[in-house]
């Protein structure tokens, strides 16, 4: 206990004198959230966070010492967490390195691949991209028809993939390919890991209904891949894929934890609905925003209790579905009666008669329909605990 407090008095005294002010409070600009990479500048104040934070490895705490990360227990990692929070203090890094391929590394990559790109996630150096969806295969991802074509110490990679998150931000793409044509369709798969830098890939953003374009389709030809890249077993992909799928739905579904704006329903209702005695004036809105902020409540603690059993050593499974599909679904019944609530100031896309933030709600609400979507659909969530969590029958 003693240590513990002694930990966290020197974390609040480092974390008070080495966050540059600007860093605290919540996010009003998209553009001071650090993804990292070499493609993208950040301002300076986002830029000196992340390398103070980075050097002692508290980008990715709990990641042992010997590849960057910050070498922290558990409880330490808590506490770190709590101080950040006490002082309002933005992560210093986000991305797909950090939630999705740098946790599959450290559970199934070679000491030679945790050695190369570890670090260097933890440091920001290196944005990552998802190379998984095709335009044949999504929910049937086995289905994938890039081909993998070995050549001695190389792949020879063809082919396309599609919805390619800030795939034309990202360094780095890990993937899925076909390597072996004849085998049933779930054992022919490999994971790899390709610089998308290599000559033969090319990138072109898509347009998305919410008016930006994070997404891209990635055109794969004859991209040479060293052999070495290779996550597990040469047609052992499959295992690997659904892996790092149980750490994408978990950080999809902690994304919609509630954050910056916990009272903003509330704030919003009174101001657009009027209030009555300190309450919100319209007993149906103030219900359905009880119940929404019960079940957030819910779901904080279910994933807070989840995130504990991770760093006791527990994988993610098939229970990761259930987060990702009660976070994506609540999500979008929170984004839904933000815009019902603002009437039709919530439904404003640019032009005058719109606050920012009035403009902003109608975009989250836009964008919040892919959340049922990517990291796999609903359905699948629900086929998925269906046989595996509950045991149903097929
Ligand atoms: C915002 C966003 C970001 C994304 N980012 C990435 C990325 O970075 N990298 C990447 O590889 N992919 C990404 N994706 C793609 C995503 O993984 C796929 O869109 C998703 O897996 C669904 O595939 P699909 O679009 O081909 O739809 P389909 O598989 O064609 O599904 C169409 C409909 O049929 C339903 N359906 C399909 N099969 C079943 C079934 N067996 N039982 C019941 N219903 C079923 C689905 O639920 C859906 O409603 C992203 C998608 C979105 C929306």
């Amino acid at each position: 206990m003693a240590d513990q407090e002694r930990f966290r008095d020197d974390t609040r005294r480092w974390l008070d004198a080495n966050a540059p002010a600007s860093m605290r409070g919540p996010l009003t600009n998209p553009d001071d959230l650090c993804w990292g990479g070499k493609k993208t500048r950040y301002p300076a104040d986002v830029k000196r966070w992340l390398d103070v934070m980075a050097e002692r490895g508290w980008t990715a705490p709990t990641w042992p010492r010997e590849y960057g990360g910050g070498g922290l227990s558990k409880e330490e990692a808590k506490v770190l967490a709590e101080e950040m929070a006490k002082a309002r203090l933005r992560p210093p890094l986000t991305g797909f390195g950090l939630s999705m391929i740098g946790p599959l590394l450290l559970q199934e990559g070679s000491e030679e691949l945790k050695r190369e790109h570890l670090p260097r996630i933890v440091r920001g150096e290196i944005r990552w991209c998802q190379g998984y969806s095709e335009p044949g295969a999504g929910s049937d991802l086995a289905s994938l028809q890039t081909r993998a074509v070995r050549e001695g110490d190389w792949f020879l990679v063809n082919g396309q993939k599609v919805w390619t998150s800030y795939g034309d931000k990202a360094d780095w793409m890990f993937l899925l390919v076909r390597t072996d044509p004849e085998a049933p369709k779930h054992s022919g798969i490999t994971f790899l890991l390709m610089d998308m830098e290599t000559p033969g890939v090319s990138v072109r953003p898509i347009r998305l209904i919410s008016g930006s374009s994070p997404f891209c389709e990635t055109f794969l030809t004859d991209v040479r891949v060293p052999a070495r890249n290779v996550v597990g077993r040469v047609n052992g992909g499959w295992l690997i894929a659904k892996a790092l799928l149980g750490h994408e739905r978990t950080m999809i579904a902690d994304v919609f934890k509630e954050r910056d704006d916990k009272q903003r329903l509330v704030s919003s209702a009174r101001r657009y609905l009027g209030g009555e005695n300190g309450r919100i004036a319209d007993p149906v809105v103030r219900d359905r925003i009880a119940q929404v902020e019960m079940d957030q409540a819910c779901l904080d603690l279910t994933l807070a209790r989840s995130r504990d059993n991770a760093k006791a050593g527990h994988k993610p499974g098939a229970e990761s579905s259930i987060f990702k599909y009660y976070g994506t679904e609540l999500n979008q019944r929170r984004r839904a009666l933000l815009v019902e609530i603002l009437g039709p100031q919530g439904l404003g896309w640019d032009g005058p008669g719109f606050t920012e933030d009035e403009l902003r709600v109608t975009r989250d609400w836009l964008r919040s329909r892919g959340n049922t979507i990517e990291g796999g659909t609903s359905e699948v969530q629900l086929n998925i605990i269906a046989k595996r969590v509950l045991g149903l029958p097929d």
